[in-house]
C-alpha cells in the first residue's frame, strides 16, 4: 500500500459538515460528487498528500445511513491508495481479511475501491482504492 488516501467521516448534513471542515481546514472541499450506486453524496478536502472525505447519505436505506443510525456521525473509514488493487485483493484474501466487495467497485473521485470488513481490521472499515487512469 502506497499512502493513506483519504479518511471517510460519516455526516448527517453536508452542507452543515463542508462549513465546519472549510473553518477548521481553511479550504473549500475541491469536489462534491454523488454515487448513485452507493446512495451517498460526498465532497473531498485535499491535506497535503492525503483527502478527508465527508459523506452523507441520500437515502435512508443506504450504509451510511445506517452507520449514523447505529453509530452515529464519525470515522466511516480509512482508504489506502494501492498501485494494483487486484494484487491487493487478492494479497489480503490470503492473508485472511474478508473483502466485502469480491470484485473492485467504482467509486467516488474517480477510483477503482474495495471495503475490508471491519470485524478483521479492529473495528474500522478499510477502503483499498487505485486511481483510474
Ligand atoms: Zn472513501
Amino acid at each position: 500500500m502506497e499512502k493513506i488516501e483519504h479518511i471517510g467521516i460519516a455526516v448527517k448534513d453536508l452542507n452543515q459538515a463542508n462549513k465546519t471542515f472549510q473553518k477548521l481546514l481553511g479550504i473549500h472541499p475541491y469536489k462534491t460528487e454523488v454515487v448513485i450506486t452507493e446512495n451517498v453524496i460526498t465532497s473531498f478536502f485535499e491535506i497535503g498528500e492525503s483527502k478527508v472525505e465527508l459523506l452523507e447519505s441520500s437515502d435512508p436505506n443506504s450504509v451510511i445511513a445506517k452507520f449514523l443510525e447505529k453509530r452515529g456521525e464519525g470515522l466511516h473509514h480509512i482508504a489506502y491508495s494501492v498501485n494494483n488493487i487486484y494484487d491487493e485483493m487478492k494479497r489480503l484474501k490470503t492473508e485472511g481479511f474478508v473483502l466485502i466487495n469480491e470484485e473492485p467497485k467504482r467509486g467516488a473521485d474517480n477510483k477503482l475501491v474495495c471495503f475490508l470488513h471491519p470485524r478483521d481490521t479492529n473495528g474500522v472499515l478499510m477502503e483499498l482504492c487505485q486511481e483510474i487512469i
